[in-house]
């Protein structure tokens, strides 16, 4: 490769536990409505919402304790609280039982999002990055690896703002299990490691306002705290 024309941005990189060396984010998916009572609280309608995804750039991402700057074009900022499974392999059109192999491990997420944007985008047939793929749209915890976390399928995950309580549920609840949603997203895209699913959230989502501490957990994993700004 010749030299290039300007140095590229950083790596971004996520902490793990117990370790010293970092996770190296390569792409970060979401998926929509993975919870029926979510789904419904958004007007869809979960028996009839085929599994649907959307992504963010990696510089949606930050860290645990981090400052998430109120951001520009919406005065509806909300939290979701979700699952987010790390990849170490790779794969494409995988199967049930080869899905598992790709995991590295798992870590709390808040998919944030401009949800004023989101609606106007549903309404239009738009699409929905500026809703949802922004910087700091995507804080995550540390990551947490399969061999010590096992799998949270039936973890509690919760979200408190403030430390009143918004969303409390269990990843029991999820329409699609974790394989089943790396079956999906590998029938549309090859899977690399440093990819990272957010699962979808459970009900109770919300606005936030500037000066909130939102606390996320899912049983098991570490913790995620962040202010907002
Ligand atoms: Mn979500």
């Amino acid at each position: 490769m010749g030299e290039l024309v300007f140095p590229p941005r950083d790596l971004v990189t996520v902490a793990v536990d117990g370790k010293d060396k970092r996770f190296p984010v390569n792409r970060i998916f979401c998926v929509g409505q993975n919870y029926a009572a979510h789904a419904r609280e958004m007007g869809g309608d979960p028996a009839r919402t085929p599994p649907f995804f959307f992504s963010k750039f990696p510089d949606a991402i930050a860290p645990n304790g981090a400052v998430i700057p109120y951001p520009p074009l919406t005065a509806n900022f909300h939290h979701e609280v979700e699952l987010v499974v790390a990849l170490s392999g790779e794969g494409f059109a995988v199967s049930a039982a080869e899905a598992d192999g790709l995991i590295f491990g798992y870590a709390v997420g808040l998919d944030m999002t401009r949800r004023d944007l989101q609606a106007a985008a549903k309404k239009q047939g738009q699409p929905w990055d500026f809703a949802k793929n922004f910087p700091y749209s995507a804080p995550i915890g540390v990551i947490r690896e399969k061999a010590v976390a096992g799998t949270p399928g039936n973890a509690a995950i919760t979200l408190t703002v403030n430390g009143d309580t918004r969303q409390n549920s269990t990843t029991a609840d999820m329409i699609r299990s974790v394989p089943e949603i790396i079956v999906e997203l590998s029938k549309a895209y090859h899977l690399y490691p440093g990819d990272l699913i957010y699962t979808g959230t459970p009900e109770g989502v919300g606005a936030v306002a500037r000066g909130d501490v939102l606390h996320a957990t899912v049983a098991g994993l570490p913790a995620l705290s962040v202010t907002i700004g």
